[in-house]
Formats: structure tokens, sequence, C-alpha cells
């Protein structure tokens, strides 16, 4: 139903009393309409109102949390098809896949690699959020999986991966404190398991054949009374997948159909068939278009770097530059002898520079002052990236007791700092630097050379 502020008025017969903190009825009913307020603030409100005024004016998708405590994750809640168009609100999640027909060397394996791929990048944390725990036939074995897992020292939010209620009903109690998802509710099942997960709000993953198959089911699920559910938008063929996972967005945000309002789950491990490189490109795409939780078949560096980085850059705020940490980083074993560099914080140019000296090789310091996060041109045009600034830094950073080396180069393109900085800083020797990053490394060999 298209709501304006007139509907609501219309389902408010009252006067204006102020009761809600706002001015007028009106004004009450925009910031309803924007879903920027809640229509139960107005106390005058009937119940018949509220009710179908709470529904229309829910946000189209669900936010659905999985895990608790460190390992507690929303997934969902998005509100456009495109970053540009706004922002995506929470980023998609990575499982590694698990079952109880893996011998005991092969899961060690899995789960030394989800150890070691765990580091912080721009503030984040990388690492493999989930494990998805595939139930094949054999209850006890699936059992000692679970608890296999759970006494691993993994911090991670669990999937049970299971269409049996009678093994769910087991396995259950021994995650439920960790809040998992319990995944493979299809149309036979789907009473029972709503009725287990019912008392204790753990969500379901729903399966069905086909798109029409899934609404049907969902529609089913929700008229019980449950809407804590993740969605699978089918994993025959890679190409169904993508479709099916496209249109259950575009019929959800654009379509306004609540029914699809929920997050996805796709079994990538699957759809690659064994192929690790297949797996990533999949990964790259449903990351892109609305993948919410993908199941990988394991977790490692290969995967890890670009997966991680093009996360990072799809569901961060195109209206705020990333910013890397203000401070004093230290590159190729820098010592007491290495010279100094300085750009801005801007994560994109910092990485880009950094990656240029680590391939230099050449040991060095670099001071990254407050630049307000934009590129070293714009943020000298603002007077954020100024000689004061840079010199201001390098006094308070402590670099002048980490290294005796009194050089300091500074970007090629800030070159007009240079006199400025002769100033403020009279014992240091001023280098202007490259323009381009990728002479850096030649930069850098010149002048330790001396
Ligand atoms: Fe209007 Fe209700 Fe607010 Fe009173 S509390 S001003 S009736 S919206």
């Amino acid at each position: 139903m298209a709501l304006t502020g007139l509907n609501i008025f219309k389902l408010t017969p009252k006067k204006n009393c102020k009761d809600c903190g706002f001015p007028t009825c009106l004004a009450f009913s925009m910031k309803v309409a924007s879903g920027a307020a809640e229509i139960g603030k107005c106390p005058h409100m009937s119940d018949e109102s509220i009710e179908k005024l709470a529904e229309a004016t829910a946000p189209l998708m669900k936010t659905i949390t999985l895990g608790k405590g460190d390992t507690e994750y929303k997934l969902g809640g998005e509100t456009v098809l495109f970053r540009h168009e706004k922002t995506f609100v929470n980023r998609n999640r990575f499982a590694v896949a698990f079952s109880d027909d893996m011998e005991d060397a092969q899961i060690d394996t899995k789960i030394q690699h989800i150890k070691d791929v765990n580091y912080i990048r721009i503030g984040e944390e990388m690492k493999a959020e989930f494990v998805a725990l595939k139930y094949t036939g054999n209850k006890d074995k699936y059992l000692s999986l679970i608890n296999k897992i759970k006494s691993s020292g993994l911090k991670v939010a669990y999937v049970l991966v299971c269409e049996d209620p009678a093994v769910i009903k087991e396995a259950l109690p021994l995650v439920k404190d960790e809040n998992p998802l319990i995944y493979g509710v299809n149309k036979d099942n789907f009473n029972e398991m709503v009725e287990l997960a019912k008392a204790d709000k753990i969500a379901l993953g729903v399966k069905a054949d086909g798109l029409e198959a899934l609404y049907t089911l969902v529609e089913q699920i929700q008229k019980l009374g449950y809407k804590n559910l993740v969605l699978d938008p089918g994993a025959k063929s890679i190409k169904e997948a993508f479709e099916n996972t496209v249109q259950i967005r575009r019929i959800n945000l654009q379509g306004q159909d609540r029914t699809f309002g929920y997050p996805s789950i796709l079994f990538l491990d699957e759809l690659a068939k064994d192929d690790k490189f297949i797996e990533i490109a999949l990964s790259t795409l449903f990351t892109m278009k609305y993948g919410s939780l993908l199941v990988l078949n394991d977790m490692d560096y290969a995967r890890a770097l670009p997966l991680y980085g093009i996360r990072q850059n799809i569901f961060t705020d195109p209206q705020k530059p990333m910013r890397v940490e203000v401070g004093v980083y230290g590159f190729n074993e820098a010592d007491d002898n290495s010279p100094v560099m300085c750009t801005v914080d801007f994560a994109l140019t910092y990485f880009t520079v950094s990656g240029e000296v680590e391939r230099s090789k050449v040991p060095v310091w670099m001071v990254i002052p407050d630049a307000g996060g934009y590129s070293v041109l714009t943020s000298w045009a603002a007077g954020k990236f100024t000689g004061s600034v840079i010199a201001d830094m390098v006094k308070k950073s402590g670099i002048t007791e980490k290294t005796k080396n009194r050089t300091l180069i500074i970007p090629g393109k800030v070159a007009v700092l240079k006199g400025e900085l002769e100033e403020e800083l009279p014992d240091w020797n001023i280098v202007v630097g490259t323009t381009e990053a990728m002479y850096i490394p030649k930069l850098l060999k010149e002048l330790t050379a001396k």
C-alpha cells in the first residue's frame, strides 16, 4: 500500500496532541512513512490501524541475526539494489563447509586453514565467519563433527545443514546457545522444523525446487507465524542460482514484495564442483549480486585476498572514503637507519603506496597524518594535507625516536610543500617523491644507495 502522511491521518481521527513528540500528526506520519519513527508511538491509534501500518512501514527486507557474542552477524536488511543508490547495509559472510563423511585429517586441515586466515585490513577482521556442517546420513559422525568443531577453538557461527528433523532435534541442543541457522527446510518438513526452531527463535534456511515453489513455501511458513528465515535461491546450475538470486532481490525491493524479503544462502562449494578458481569467481559474483551467506569448500589465502578485498569495497559507504589509521607504519623491517615517507590516510592511496614500498624491499617508515581520508591532491586542496599537518605528525608521532635518519619523502604531487616543510622541520632533508606510485621502488633504491 502506498503510504503517505494522509493515509495515517485518515486512520488517526484525533486532534493534534503532541503525545508522539512531533508538532503535528502530519509531521509524525511523514516520519513513520520514511521509516524514522514507529507507528506505535501515537497512543491514539486503534490496534487495527497500528497492525495495518506496522506491516506497511516494516523494512522491505528483514535483518536476520545469526551467531552470538563475538560471532554475531547480521544478514540482509538491504534497501537498495545498487551500491551507488545509497549504500549496502550488512556485508555478506563466508562459511566453510564440513560434512560427516569427511576423514578426521581433512577436518583438521580445514580447521587449521580457518585459523590461519585471520587478519585485519582497514580496521576490519577478515576471516571465515561461519561453518556449514552438512549431514550426509551418519548421525553419530554428524554429532561428533559438531562437537569436534565446538572444541577446536574456532570462533565461528554455525549452520546446521540437515533436512531430517529427527537429527536436528539431537544436533540443535549442541549449538543452540550459539544461535545457529538450521538449513534444509523444505515442503515436506517445514511444519516440524518451524516447531523445533520457534521456541528459541532459531533462523531457518529454506529451500525449494524453483522460485515459485520457494515463494509458496515461504508463504506457508509465514502463515505459521515464523519469519526468521534465510532463503536458498537454488543450486542446480550456476545460471539458475544467479538468475534466482537476482530475481528474489528484485521482486523484494523493486516489486516491494516482503515474501522474498530475506537474506540468502548459497552453496558455492556445490556449484563450483571442487574447482577452487570457479569457486573464487562465483564468490566475487555473489558478493556483488546478493549472496548473504556464501558457503565455500575451504578458506585459504588464495580465496581470502580477492574475496575480502571485494567485499570491503562493495560494503562500504561510497560517500565515506575508507581510511587507514593515523600512525607510523614500518615496512621491510624498518630500523633506526630507515628513511621516512609520508602519505595520506585514504586507504586506496595508502595501499597503492605501501604495495610499492614493499616491492622495493627497502626498509622504510611511513608516517600517516589525519588528512581527512582524501587522496593526496584532494586533501591538499582541502587544506588537510599541508606542511604544518605533516610537520606536526613528524614531531608528535614518535618517529624521531624510531629512526636517526632525517630524510622525509613527501608525495611528488605536493612538491609545493617542500619549502614550508624545510622551515618547519629544519633538521630534516625534505625529498620530493614520485608523482606515480610505480616509481617509488626506483626512488628508494637510489636514495638508499647513496
Ligand atoms: Fe497526532 Fe498521535 Fe502524535 Fe497526537 S500522538 S500528535 S494524535 S500522531
